[in-house]
């Protein structure tokens, strides 16, 4: 699994570079490789983008923990589900986060330094610092002692908190797709799944207090926005709206989940 970051998806190089271009036309920012200044216009705020999902249900039933199921092999099929799904869709855009494109691992204004086993602090380019995340996590879902498969057998004391560092580390690489990838994941017309992608996994870390508001709260501008159901279909002109229709502030009011 950890082998499909390097997978093609049928669409080559120079295609999506030229959607790229377009895309970067459009926005009036020079394809120049470098990282937008902080400033900048988040392109993924931006309600042509937010409003695209690849399902309009309410999330939060999604992630509930269902009766008879054990929280910790929910747990486990959730966040293994999660890993597989963040993993495929960096590699949707793995070809262009490279030592050049993104030096370090930027999350709007936040550096992510890696900590080594030995807890020693290291600076490392985002595809060193995603390749570091997808193996440890790869290593850890695949542990028969860590996330147990066979019947009878115990989940670890520690497992709860290796799940937290699992999630903690796949929001910093859903951080950095939408930071440094937007573009190409919209050039590739990805946007949708990658909104769904991470509105499912917030509700999810959100409902098992799985990662410190402290580490999200980058993104909270965008969760805010993504994390409320899908919003309808634009009204009718007011002339033709039928009396029925629902009060916009129902559509507009956002809640903390
Ligand atoms: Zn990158």
């Amino acid at each position: 699994m950890h082998s499909q970051r390097n997978s093609k998806n049928g669409l080559s190089c120079k295609m999506v570079l030229q959607a790229v271009g377009k895309v970067l036309r459009k926005s009036k920012t020079k394809p120049n490789g470098k990282k937008p200044p902080a400033e900048e216009k988040k392109q993924y705020l931006e309600p042509e983008f937010t409003k695209i999902r690849v399902v309009d249900f309410d999330l939060k039933e999604l992630v509930v923990l269902p009766r008879e199921i054990d929280l910790n092999e929910w747990l486990a099929s959730n966040t293994t589900t999660f890993f597989n799904l963040i993993n495929l869709q960096y590699s949707t855009i793995s070809e262009f986060c490279t030592g050049d494109t993104c030096q370090a691992m930027t999350a709007c204004n936040t550096i992510y330094y890696w900590y080594d086993e030995k807890g020693k602090k290291t600076k490392c380019t985002a595809p060193q610092y995603v390749d570091f995340v997808m193996s440890l996590c790869q290593k850890l879902v695949t542990d028969e002692e860590i996330f147990p498969t066979k019947y009878g057998k115990e989940f670890p004391n520690s497992f709860e908190s290796l799940v937290k560092k699992i999630c903690r580390y796949l929001f910093h690489v859903l951080a950095h797709l939408y930071w440094a990838h937007f573009k190409e994941t919209v050039a590739l017309d990805l946007q949708g799944h990658l909104n769904t992608l991470y509105a499912h996994f917030i509700v999810f870390v959100r409902e098992f207090n799985l990662v410190d508001p402290k580490e999200t709260c980058i993104m909270d501008d965008l969760s805010e926005i993504l994390c409320t159901p899908a919003p309808l279909p634009a009204p009718l002109p007011a002339s033709s709206a039928p009396t029925s229709s629902p009060s916009p502030s129902s559509q507009n009011h956002v809640t903390e989940r």
